[in-house]
């Protein structure tokens, strides 16, 4: 068992912090979360799978950034955790259908590490695709670039730190009798004001490799999770069967993230100086792009399912669903792209 392990872990070392935790529980190559068969069966629905407007709109987005690109011969896409495929499916016919030369352009790489979805996601559909389990494993190129992650983020390790009179606590995890438990543990002295805040080194990682290759490349980085803009404290959840769980129960049966520091990523591309817009809700974000008027024109064509596609609509853009705590970021390079979206 996957508690059994992470003990063991614990009597070796003492303790271990959050994100060592998170790893294990999420990607223990054998009972981690996301390389198990079951865990396919999803604890909760993303919006790409809510509807087909999502990726729609999306694909659209996606148009008008390769015009403002110049219509190159190729463009590298990847996505980041496709997940089922749903929202690649979606944008990958609209390109087809909206503007062909995006779709005979597209050089496709899914960076998947889950082995199930990545044999669901060979039923996407295009010339050329390839899969990566980490995208520091695909090649870059001269080509312009479009990176899009949709709830990607929240899904990587993440470590909590506390800063009180002076001192720094990391919150591990700690055995006591023999139970697992949540402790901060306290790092080295640290002067300044007391606060505390989240910092994920993989994200750090994984942007800064984003960023590096935008400015190499030129293209865009769309980042759509839940998240925060400024601090608010310790963000870790476990969902199991549907239901919020405790983290300490159910590991590697239950999915674990944090909320996406949008604050740090933009940080992170305003340093290197690339060009940023938003976070923006995602209500307000499909909003602007014209969700109303493609969810209009599907009721028109089905007028049966006007309650469902009402449903939808409000699922994705409602300020008490996904329409707020859910953002939309977006990185490119020249920085005078000025993706479309995100005016307020
Ligand atoms: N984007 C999809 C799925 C989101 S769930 C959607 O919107 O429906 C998170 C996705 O990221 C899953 O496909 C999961 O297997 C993948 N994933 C999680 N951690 C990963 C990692 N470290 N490397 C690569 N893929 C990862």
């Amino acid at each position: 068992m996957l508690e059994e392990i992470v003990k063991q872990y614990i009597h070796e070392k003492g303790s271990i912090s959050q994100s060592q935790f998170m790893e294990l529980a999420l990607h223990h190559p054998e009972l981690g979360y996301y390389r198990k068969q079951e865990s396919i069966s999803r604890d909760f629905t993303t919006a790409p799978e809510i509807s087909q407007v999502f990726g729609e709109l999306i694909g659209a987005w996606a148009t008008d950034i390769f015009v403002k690109l110049g219509n190159p011969n190729e463009i590298s896409l990847i996505e980041l955790g496709p997940g089922k495929g749903t929202l690649m499916k979606d944008f990958l016919r609209v390109a087809h259908n909206l503007y062909p030369p995006l779709f005979q352009a597209i050089d496709l790489s899914l960076v998947e590490i889950h082995p199930e979805l990545k044999a669901l996601q060979t039923s996407i559909h295009h010339p050329n695709i390839h899969f990566a389990e980490r995208m520091e494993d695909i090649p870059q190129t001269k080509a312009p670039l479009m990176i899009i992650a949709n709830e990607f983020f929240d899904a990587l390790p993440t470590d909590y730190f506390m800063r009180q009179e002076n001192q720094l606590f990391e919150r591990h995890l700690i055995l006591e009798q023999d139970q697992l438990q949540f402790s901060m543990t306290p790092i080295e002295e640290d002067q300044g004001p007391d606060h505390s805040w989240e910092y994920s080194e993989s994200t750090h990682k994984i942007i800064n490799d984003i960023c590096d290759r935008l400015l190499q490349q030129t293209g865009v980085f769309l980042c759509i999770d839940y998240g925060y803009e400024s601090g608010q404290g310790e963000t870790l959840q476990a969902i199991n069967k549907g239901e919020y769980s405790n983290p300490l129960l159910h590991i590697g049966e239950s999915d674990l993230t944090c909320h996406v520091d949008f604050s740090a990523i933009k940080n992170i591309a305003l340093s290197k100086g690339l060009g940023v817009s938003g976070p923006i809700s995602q209500g307000s974000f499909l909003t602007n792009l014209g969700i109303e008027a493609r969810f209009n024109a599907l009721k028109n064509q089905n007028p049966t399912q006007t309650a469902q596609l009402n449903a939808a609509h409000s699922r994705l853009t409602h300020p008490q669903q996904m329409g707020s705590l859910f953002k939309v970021l977006a990185v490119y390079s020249p920085s005078t792209l000025l993706p479309e979206g995100f005016q307020t």
